[in-house]
């Protein structure tokens, strides 16, 4: 378990670092594409001097890096310098534009586990490259045993991290879950339409943000500057990894009893300590068909993130998510 004290130690950050992509797929949940969200060199060196100083795995992702392959080099500069190669550096790519010569740099630069997340229907081409990519990786030695996403902590908590790559997909079921209501998916209404499923207690939500949970890493996330604790990204980000720390902001939001319960996975219930019930959650949750959404209404109605503190709401005032 994570020293709940030291956030200066991170097992694990997942970097959206650009929106730009060659893709644009309707599943979408940051909205990445040609015309994506980008930021600049200067905020991202900028970013990398806020890390936290030990990371045991930063994943790099997207829209595609690859896209952004200029500011990707120069990240994997940045990191190499801060970390002198103690933290396992992964990259997320949709793989279509992998070359052997960039693989080449790539792995010249640190970067020591290669997950090609596009095997699925809702990509272009939905796997097509898979082949090519399989004898790219071989032909460079890099271990192509282990395809499932790296979950267990063994395989980051050591150094001397042994090149290897993966390979997987979005399902109905499984990583997305559906797909989160967020960016195209929102737009596109592909949204999963579940309100008793509960994203914030599994993989890539934000239980164990702060802590670490049983199978999960202690991970956060942050999408382009904004410093969330779960990938989906709550409606205001607990902080802005441009200009705080980001161990500072993780210590602030320790404090407060809703954030302790979305390191619990339970967002329903992060309300209590404010007065609002869970009964009222899960009802605003049902209405609302996803927990996320319910999450959106809870900071924007009832919570202010940069003070912790919350909004007083007259009775009868509340302005629910239509
Ligand atoms: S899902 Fe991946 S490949 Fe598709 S547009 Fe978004 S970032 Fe690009
Ligand atoms: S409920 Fe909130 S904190 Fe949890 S995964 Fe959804 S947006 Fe993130």
């Amino acid at each position: 378990m994570q020293d709940k004290l030291n956030f200066n130690h991170c097992e694990s950050i997942y970097w959206v670092f650009t929106q730009l992509c060659n893709d644009k797929c309707d599943h979408c949940y940051n909205s990445s594409g040609p015309q994506g969200a980008r930021i600049s060199e200067e905020e991202c060196i900028q970013i990398i001097e806020n890390l936290p100083d030990q990371v045991d795995r930063l994943i790099l992702s997207g829209g595609e890096p690859l896209a952004d392959k200029k500011l990707l080099y120069v990240i994997l500069d940045r990191l190499q310098e801060k970390f002198q190669g103690k933290t396992q550096i992964m990259l997320q790519t949709n793989g279509d534009l992998l070359t052997g010569e960039i693989l080449d740099i790539l792995i010249e630069k640190g970067v020591t586990r290669f997950d090609i997340a596009s095997i699925d229907r809702y990509h272009k081409h939905s796997g097509s490259r898979l082949i090519e990519l399989a004898e790219l990786f071989d032909s460079r030695g890099v271990d192509g045993t282990e395809h499932q996403p790296l979950i267990e902590k063994d395989n980051y908590l050591v150094q001397n991290f042994r090149l290897s790559w993966g390979y997987w997909g979005a399902s109905e079921d499984l990583w997305l879950g559906g797909n989160w209501a967020r960016g195209r998916s929102m737009e596109k209404n592909i949204w999963l339409r579940n309100p008793k499923h509960n994203f914030c207690n599994i993989l890539s939500g934000g239980i164990g943000f702060l802590t670490g949970a049983e199978g999960i890493p202690q991970e956060i996330s942050i999408q382009l500057w904004r410093i969330n604790p779960c990938c989906p990204g709550t409606y205001k980000a607990m902080g802005d990894a441009r200009k705080e720390k980001v161990a500072q902001v993780l210590e602030r939001v320790a404090q407060s009893p809703v954030f302790q319960k979305i390191n619990a996975g339970d967002p329903l219930g992060m309300g209590e300590s404010i007065g609002i019930s869970r009964e009222y959650a899960e009802q605003r949750t049902e209405e609302l068909q996803n927990i996320c959404l319910w999450c959106d209404e809870f900071f924007k109605q009832f919570f202010e993130v940069a003070t912790l503190e919350s909004r007083f709401v007259e009775p009868g005032q509340i302005d629910v998510i239509a």
